[in-house]
């Protein structure tokens, strides 16, 4: 099942994992000659990626219920909504020359008002 990328993180080694709309992830190697991925070493090279779609096997043989699977996609949108509404407000906060801690409270703000609805409404519907 093609889902869309909208993250990366690193695992405890240090490799470099995608995180999936349906709240899977999927490692994501630059290992020669075994995986040839050059461009996730690059932050330019993973943000080229974010938006396109990877085959998600773990969708695919899913045993997982529906209920689990939900969970997932809800945990997994609000992390990242909250992470986006954090690090945009900070940002802005440093841009307008705030001291670190008026920018520290801006981003805790901005996770305190973050829309839930407007989260949920992005998962896709009808599972
Ligand atoms: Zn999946």
């Amino acid at each position: 099942m093609k889902q869309k990328v909208f993250g990366f993180h690193q695992d405890r080694q240090g490799d470099w994992v995608a995180e999936l709309a349906c709240g899977h992830t999927q490692h994501m190697r630059h290992d020669p000659p075994m995986s040839i991925r050059p461009w996730i070493t690059s932050a330019e090279g993973r943000a080229g990626f974010i938006g396109t779609e990877l085959n998600c096997l773990r969708c695919e043989n899913s045993n997982e219920d529906d209920s689990t699977v939900r969970s997932y996609r809800v945990a997994t949108a609000v992390k990242a909504a909250c992470l986006q509404a954090a690090i945009a407000a900070y940002q802005q906060a440093k841009l307008s020359g705030l001291c670190q801690e008026g920018a520290w409270d801006l981003a805790l703000d901005a996770i305190r008002s973050l829309d839930i609805e407007n989260v949920l409404g992005t998962l896709p519907n009808g599972d």
